[in-house]
């Protein structure tokens, strides 16, 4: 039998595995139950998704493919990136883009870079360095063919 733990929302007792506790306050802990109710009032907050422009459809399939994500193809010219069940990201096919001149990007926050950085380097993709940058994010970052820079990185 699990120990149990009280949400600090609630004041219910909950399985330690049913609970999140807080970065900041590891002594406060909610449960899923009530993180789902927060979570619906906070998402009145927009949903925000980049659209990466792709030189090659099939090529940029293959990238995100090796990322470890799906990709569902809406028609031959775009598609959608999903991870766990939501997009995360659009793929829009513009045929002779110039990937040395594509200066579109997107942050990836993650909650631990280093199990990202392996297995984005063990998968074969040009991954930077793991670094400590000077505004405090453990980060790297990956071009993806088409020129598309994303960044990776958590806090601390
Ligand atoms: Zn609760």
């Amino acid at each position: 039998m699990e120990t149990s733990v009280v949400c600090s929302c609630c004041g219910e007792p909950h399985a330690g595995s049913e609970v999140v506790r807080l970065g900041c306050h590891p002594d406060v802990a909610v449960c899923g139950g009530c993180v789902d109710r927060m979570s619906a009032k906070v998402h009145s907050r927009p949903g925000v998704t980049p659209i990466f422009p792709v030189r090659d459809m099939t090529e940029a399939r293959e990238f995100w493919a090796r990322t470890g994500v799906e990709v569902e193809l809406y028609d031959s010219g775009y598609a959608f990136v999903m991870f766990g069940g939501s997009e995360i990201a659009h793929l829009d096919l513009r045929p002779g883009l110039d990937a040395e001149h594509n200066l579109a990007a997107c942050y990836i926050h993650v909650d631990d870079a280093s199990a990202w950085h392996q297995r984005w380097r063990d998968a074969g993709l040009p991954v930077t360095d793991l670094v400590v940058e000077p505004w405090g994010m453990q980060e790297f970052s990956v071009r993806d063919p088409s020129g598309n820079l994303l960044r990776v990185g958590r806090n601390g």
